[in-house]
């Protein structure tokens, strides 16, 4: 099978911008898990079906037609639900916390298993999530499991949704990302951890270039 590189931790520790460029630079397929998640939540708020509702939940993710399309020059790969792009509502810390509430459904992510295991393809994958190493892809080498501090990964991501002109509060950030992490570590199935055999990069204070380099020297030459 192709390599494959897991990259998990919790939101704003840096996995999304660094597993893109390590994708770009190897030339490997890239998975976005967390937003197949986002999709289906947005999805199933969109049918308004009650996020509690384990098995119209599922369902939904079963008809969910997900497709990503990489409009090319470095630009941010676009995600298409059912055919439309709802990139820009995806990024939202309102379809975070719809995601992390349909995420801790055991059958939800059963039915996201093949989805996410498809995208591993030659010559390799970089796959971004919380559950890449320990339960999705337990055979990849390596595996990183990167961190920073909360308050560190909440002005990450306030950055972020600003660049996006999204205007939020970076208080209101730091206390829905610590409930969200807290609610992703703390749940049955799959929950937020390390893989036993993860590198852990603490990447407060790191430069995003300093990340990609330690990333890249684990890798087999
Ligand atoms: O990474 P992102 O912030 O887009 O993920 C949104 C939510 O989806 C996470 O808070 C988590 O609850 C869920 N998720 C997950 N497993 C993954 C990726 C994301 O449970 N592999």
């Amino acid at each position: 099978p192709a390599p494959v590189l897991t990259i998990d931790g919790p939101s704003g520790s840096g996995k999304g911008t660094v597993s893109r460029l390590l994708a770009t630079q190897l030339g490997w397929h890239l998975l976005d898990s967390g937003a197949l998640y986002r999709a289906v939540g947005y999805a199933a708020s969109l049918a308004g079906i009650d996020l509690s509702d384990a098995e119209a939940v599922t369902r939904c993710a079963e008809h969910t037609r997900i497709g990503f399309r990489d409009p090319g020059a470095g630009a941010e790969t676009r995600v298409l639900v059912n055919g439309h792009d709802a990139s820009d509502a995806l990024r939202t810390e309102t379809c975070g916390a719809a995601a992390s509430a349909i995420a801790a459904i055991p059958s939800l992510r059963a039915a996201l298993l093949d989805k996410q295991r498809a995208f591993r393809k030659a010559p390799g994958l970089v796959a971004d999530g919380r559950d890449m190493g320990t339960v999705i892809f337990p055979d990849a080498a390596p595996k990183v499991f990167l961190t920073a501090s909360a308050a560190e990964r909440a002005q990450r991501r306030h950055k972020q949704l600003k660049d996006k002109g999204l205007r939020v509060t970076l208080v209101d950030l730091l206390r829905e990302i610590e409930a969200r992490d807290r609610r992703d570590a703390e749940r049955a199935v799959a929950p937020l951890k390390p893989a036993a055999d993860a590198v852990v990069i603490d990447t407060t204070g790191m430069p995003i270039g300093t990340v990609v380099a330690r990333i890249l020297a684990l890798l087999p030459r």
